[in-house]
């Protein structure tokens, strides 16, 4: 293997640059060379390709987002598209390629790696719902910053005797919501693992901390879970607290990267490249039990993964 390309692909999260950076920097440690590729699959159909050498990556490790652009490519879904990709790897001497992004984007590696050209995932979201993982890069950054941004409505909450809901990301995932509805002394966390049961889960939990004294509450909903202006209505309407609702939104996806995502991030860089190194592709880098391991691509994408049920446990027990 002489030249490997590089992209980001699917949604951004905090700590690309820095995989990106440990990419590039081991692979040309390694005698390689390294073709950025700009917008994820529609960037590499384009042939927008950049050479990538030592200072290249330069003062990126600190910066969110991603300096190789990210892209939805709809294109790279079909087979022609996956062939034509194919083709120009070869056409550019391109010999492997590491994609960092998402399930979608571990889809579209995997398409590509049977087709001739070695591919090796690295899980780049903030939602940590890569399944064969049990980190991806982004979510730590991603989790500081709701408690950061949720630390300053509690303030205000608890002024005036509010209940302040908060919608954080997570459609079909409530990482974040659990974690940082912990962090934030959540007097209810709602994540899209559980049904929901507005009596249950959201009324009881209040009267119940009204009676214990508490006078304004934090409700951190995954956004799967529903809109934080419909759960702010219900909480109105049978408590009569006063109670307003923040979307947090894209925020939870910018900044910089904090030292975890950097670190795993390098690590599973590193990995990555010693990978194609071995001519392997077609496989997923993860982190099992603290350390970085790889799977195939598909057995990668048939694992689940569930929420934290003791962590639920906990959160249940003290938030009162
Ligand atoms: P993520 O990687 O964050 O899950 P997407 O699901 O949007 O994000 O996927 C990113 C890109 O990966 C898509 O725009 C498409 O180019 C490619 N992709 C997604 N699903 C597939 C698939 N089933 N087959 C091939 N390529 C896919």
């Amino acid at each position: 293997i002489g030249t490997i390309g590089v992209l980001t692909s699917g949604g951004d999260a905090p700590g690309m640059n820095a995989a990106i950076r440990a990419v590039v920097r081991t692979a040309l440690s390694k005698g390689l060379k390294v073709k950025g590729i700009m917008h994820g699959y529609a960037g590499l159909l384009n042939e927008e390709f950049i050479d990538m050498g030592m200072r290249s990556v330069s003062e990126i490790i600190q910066r969110g987002g991603t300096v190789l652009y990210t892209a939805r490519c709809l294109e790279f879904k079909e087979m022609a598209g996956v062939i034509k990709a194919h083709e120009i790897c070869e056409k550019n001497g391109i010999d492997g390629l590491v994609v960092i992004g998402g399930d979608g984007s571990f889809r579209g590696a995997q398409d590509l790696s049977n087709v001739g050209t070695p591919c090796i995932g690295i899980p780049g979201t903030i939602d940590n719902d890569i399944a064969c993982s049990e980190y991806t890069i982004g979510y730590d950054t991603a989790m500081n910053t709701v408690v950061e941004m949720v630390d300053k409505l509690r303030d205000t909450a608890n002024s005036h005797s509010r209940c302040s809901v908060v919608e954080v990301m997570g459609r079909r995932a409530g990482h974040i919501a659990l974690n940082t509805g912990i962090a934030c002394g959540a007097a209810v966390i709602l994540v899209p693992e559980q049904d929901f049961d507005p009596e249950r889960d959201l009324l009881a939990r209040i009267r119940y901390a009204q009676e214990c004294g508490k006078h304004h509450f934090i409700v951190m909903v995954a956004e799967g879970v529903g809109k934080a202006e419909e759960i702010a209505q219900i909480i109105r309407d049978n408590t009569g607290i006063d109670t307003r609702k923040t979307v947090l939104g894209h925020v939870q996806r910018g900044g910089s990267p904090t030292l975890r995502d950097r670190v795993v991030a390098t690590q599973m860089g590193y990995h990555a490249v010693e990978l194609l190194t071995q001519n392997i592709g077609n496989r997923v880098v993860a982190m099992k039990n603290g350390e970085i391991v790889d799977y195939e691509i598909n057995e990668a994408l048939s694992m689940k993964k569930g929420i934290e049920t003791k962590l639920l446990e906990i959160a249940h027990c003290i938030s009162i």
